[in-house]
């Protein structure tokens, strides 16, 4: 089996990089960087949404596991001292693998010209730079609402717990294949009408944003990752075809990491 190791860059984890890699070859596994069977990463939450990006060219042979060297991760859910333990759970290979459903967003132009697709493991948010954003909100093809405000946020069942959760979105077992929509500022008042609640769209109910107006520019967030798109005709967002696989060793149901981050403030 190849196994690649990202991360975080810090002390810490670079000390765990360097000790999991070693123990992990002297066990005969192959260490590739390029074509990997298990990516594991080091750091935080934010570290694995980084590693996942980094072999998003390879989600349908790539497991992910995550050491997290902060708190308690979502996706980093392996403490430091349980390294060893890991290391010798990894080397018994193989190992069970447990899916879960990512976010498509395709960005098309108005020229008909370009098309941007891209896979998130948390979320993408569509904001503008300047002052509020306006579009048609599109759900199966049929007009939902006029949205205007500072943007939206469409999260994964796995991100439900991130930025959909600081916006009032509910959380999502990711075993629920579906996309959450939730409003940043939506402005209600005689003219402007926006339904208000997160929406929970299944698969195959395509949400299309098509901007109205003048203003074409949109600051388009793909997990931690920002860009300025101009020129902007539609932004199309479901539950993707890819799924992203997750190296499982030991039980931790979705609902106790829930806990264990929000609620309970042991074993943090
Ligand atoms: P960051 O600013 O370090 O991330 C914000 C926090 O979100 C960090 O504590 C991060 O954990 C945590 N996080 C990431 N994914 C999560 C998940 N699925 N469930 C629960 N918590 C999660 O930036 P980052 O580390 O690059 O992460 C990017 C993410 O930040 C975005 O995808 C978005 O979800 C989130 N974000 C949140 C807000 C908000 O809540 N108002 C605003 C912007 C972005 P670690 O410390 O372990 O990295
Ligand atoms: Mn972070």
């Amino acid at each position: 089996m190849k196994f690649a190791i990202v991360s975080k860059g810090d002390e810490r984890s670079n000390k765990i990089q360097a000790t999991m890699k070693q123990h992990l070859i002297d066990f005969d596994l192959e260490y590739d960087e390029t074509t990997p069977d298990l990516v594991i990463s080091v750091g935080g939450d934010g570290t694995f949404l980084e590693a996942f990006h980094q072999y998003i060219h390879c989600l349908s042979r790539t497991s992910f596991i995550g050491v997290h060297t902060g708190h308690l991760g979502f996706y980093a859910d392996w403490t430091p001292e349980e390294v060893e333990k890991l290391i010798i759970e990894i080397a018994k290979t193989p190992f069970q693998v447990v899916e879960y459903p990512i976010l498509e967003v395709t960005i098309r132009d108005q020229d008909g010209g370009e098309e941007n697709r891209f896979l998130a493991l948390n979320e993408a948010t569509i904001k503008t730079a300047e002052g509020s954003v306006v579009f048609d909100v599109e759900i199966k093809g049929s007009h939902f609402e006029t949205f205007r405000g500072d943007g939206l946020c469409i999260a994964t069942p796995s991100g439900s717990t991130a930025y959909n959760k600081a916006l009032g979105g509910g959380i999502i077992h990711p075993s629920l294949e579906a996309i959450q929509l939730t409003e940043i500022a939506s402005i209600n008042n005689r003219v402007f009408r926006t339904i208000g609640s997160p929406l929970i769209l299944p698969k195959h109910h395509t949400c299309m944003l098509k901007p109205i107006g003048q203003k074409k520019t949109f600051l388009i967030a793909v997990d931690h990752f920002t860009k300025n798109y101009s020129n902007v005709k539609s932004i199309q967002c479901r539950v993707a075809k890819e799924r992203v696989r997750f190296a499982r060793f030991r039980p931790f149901p979705f609902w106790d990491r829930v806990r264990d981050s929000f609620v309970a403030d042991d074993d943090v």
